[in-house]
């Protein structure tokens, strides 16, 4: 018994040893410098003016209020949708119209709005998009008391996602959209290696979270996987009689 009581001692004093020592070779051995790093540096930049709503200065601006300059039609002529105002609004006999510049990996900024005396339900009311890369659409929509299926209302990626909330302003009132887009990297045989992400945020609002693209966003049909390169930002004129939307303070910012 008086052994058995010694060598519950013993293994006692042997495990307050080891905590001991481990608690040497732990923190002991660290000092706050061992994990701080202190280049690269990150570029200062001068946000926007919430005041003015102007673009961060890194940012390249992609309508000012004066003039279509960085844009031009989709199908290669001039981009002749309406500049008025400060603002540009679909010209639906002018067909959709994108940058002229392409673009990999960004940040979007972008402002639109839906006349107030709209007309028109579901899919046929204030229907325009934002294509990533000209190939993949965020859904511009009236869904201001205006129900359609839900993975075409606002802020869906066109019959991928379905958006987590409706954040729409009434009709008349400016809604705005960030776009976090990551570009895809493709295998050898045009597969995605890694999809396109997004995330979407509508009035400050999550709509889409680091999601996935499955391929382009078809109005019929499955998503189709194509190999490609940078892409421009592309406007959708979605040709209904209701369509006259009017965009704002577009600016990009590369990543
Ligand atoms: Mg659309």
């Amino acid at each position: 018994m008086k052994k058995l009581i010694l060598s519950a001692f013993a293994l006692t004093v042997a495990t307050v040893a080891v905590q001991a020592q481990a608690q040497q070779n732990g923190p002991e051995t660290m000092r706050p410098q061992m994990t701080e790093f202190y280049t690269p540096v990150p570029p200062v930049v001068t946000p926007g003016d919430i005041t003015t709503n102007s673009a961060p200065s890194d940012a390249i601006v992609l309508f000012d209020g004066k003039d279509l300059s960085a844009w031009t039609g989709a199908n290669g002529g001039p981009a002749e949708w309406d500049v008025h105002d400060g603002v540009f609004t679909v010209n639906k006999k002018k067909g959709d119209i994108q940058t002229r510049e392409s673009f990999e990996s960004f940040q979007l900024h972008i402002e639109w709005c839906v006349p107030e005396n709209i007309t028109g339900s579901g899919q046929a009311r204030g229907n325009s998009g934002v294509f990533l890369q000209g190939r993949y659409e965020v859904q511009i929509l009236d869904c201001y008391n205006n129900p359609t299926y839900t993975n075409g209302q606002t802020g869906s990626i066109y019959k991928q996602s379905t958006p987590k909330a409706n954040a729409m302003r009434k009709p008349g009132e400016w809604n705005v959209y960030d776009i976090i887009y990551n570009a895809p990297v493709f295998n050898e045989d045009g597969s995605y290696r890694v999809p396109p992400t997004v995330t979407v945020i509508h009035n400050g609002v999550v709509l889409q979270n680091n999601v996935a693209i499955r391929g382009t966003t078809e109005y019929i049909g499955h998503p189709k996987v194509e190999k490609h390169g940078a892409g421009p930002i592309k406007l959708q004129s979605h040709g209904d009689p209701s369509e006259p939307i009017s965009f704002r303070n577009i600016w990009l910012r590369k990543l």
